[in-house]
């Protein structure tokens, strides 16, 4: 069976959740190899052989904290090399998508980013994307080389699959530019306990409706009622209301949750552009003819001060 390359997301040996997403994609496609790159890389094994990974190339450098980017394509460059793939599949982070294209340029093949879906049809593998602030899913194909695709996390479920997971250290030599550009400082943002916006399975976001940095105290308590992340739209974001790293849509994150909850939210083209691949949506707006309604699954007219303390007393109390 075609080998299937899996690049691995991971903090210090903890696998994020989209790339044991990536494995049951990639199952679809072939038998999926692992790289896992940097401090703790060889801690992903168990994870990894867990979601179906035959194969776990480790790689242990401090170049990978120290630079930006180039030595992890290095890397990806030397097991592409080394296992010929069938494909390449990267998680669809601003890094992964910049890690993608880099590595499809070296190998001469042609890259899709955010895709929701893969499949295999008459032997040629055909990646999902939706396109156009969301208007339209569309099915692209590389025509040329090792197909090199970007996934959009929350695009799978994660599915158990035990396989051998076997390590093996990767030999890496680094290139030229891999020290191009060095990172100087690191920033930990402060933890609010509340699960990734773009990994979350449920995300409440809050729009103008929620009237003040304060009153995101209540959109905050519903996510918590429901351990989700909480997002925001633009205007929320550019009056000073919340950070602009919970800011969803076009010039923001895209998130793609089992369930996304907007309050106070008009449903503009640019704040749909980040969420409309969400699996259910639900909108709180006092506005019966918002547009957002138009998007749907659930809708309530009525005042976000009311529905969403009442939502949230509703949760706990369950
Ligand atoms: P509004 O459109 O003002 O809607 C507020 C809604 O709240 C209304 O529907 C109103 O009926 C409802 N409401 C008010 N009070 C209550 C209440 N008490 N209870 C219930 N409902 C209430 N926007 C993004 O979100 N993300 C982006 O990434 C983004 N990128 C952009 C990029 C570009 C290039 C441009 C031009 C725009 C971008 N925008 C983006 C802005 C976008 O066009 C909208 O202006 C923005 O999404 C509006 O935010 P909103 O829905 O919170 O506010």
């Amino acid at each position: 069976m075609a080998e299937v390359l899996i690049f691995v997301d991971h903090v210090d040996g903890a696998v994020r959740k989209p790339t044991l997403e990536l494995l049951t994609l990639a199952r679809r496609i072939g038998d999926p190899v692992a790289v896992a790159l940097g401090n703790g890389a060889a801690d992903t094994q168990a994870a990894l052989a867990e979601h179906g990974a035959v194969k776990v190339l480790t790689h242990e450098a401090a170049e990978y904290a120290d630079y930006l980017v180039v030595p992890k394509v290095d890397a990806l460059q030397a097991a592409y090399e080394a296992v010929s793939p069938a494909a390449v599949l990267v998680p669809s982070s601003a890094e992964g998508k910049e890690i993608a294209a880099r590595l499809a340029l070296r190998i001469k093949s042609g890259v899709i980013t955010d895709a929701v879906d893969l499949e295999v049809a008459d032997g040629t593998l055909v990646a999902t994307q939706s396109v156009f602030a969301a208007s339209y899913t569309t099915k692209s194909t590389v025509m040329t080389g090792t197909p090199v695709i970007t996934v959009k996390p929350n695009s799978a479920a994660v599915e158990s699959a035990p396989a051998a997971g076997a390590v093996e250290a990767l030999t890496v030599s680094f290139s030229e530019q891999a020290t191009g550009t060095k990172v100087t400082s690191r920033t930990p943002r402060e933890s609010t306990g509340r699960p990734d916006l773009t990994e979350a399975a449920i995300v409440v976001s809050g729009g103008r409706g929620v009237n003040g940095a304060d009153n995101f105290a209540i959109i905050e308590a519903l996510a918590d009622s429901l351990g989700a992340a909480v997002g925001a739209s633009r205007a929320a974001v550019d009056a000073g209301w919340y950070p602009h790293s919970n800011q969803v849509g076009q010039t923001g994150k895209s998130v793609s949750p089992q369930l996304y909850i907007a309050s106070g939210i008009s449903g503009a083209i640019q704040h749909r552009a980040g969420m409309q691949t969400s699996k259910t949506i639900v909108a709180i707006n006092k506005d019966a003819e918002a547009p957002i309604f138009d998007l749907v699954d659930y809708g309530i007219v009525g005042d976000l001060f009311d529905v969403v303390p009442a939502l949230t007393d509703e949760v706990k109390a369950r």
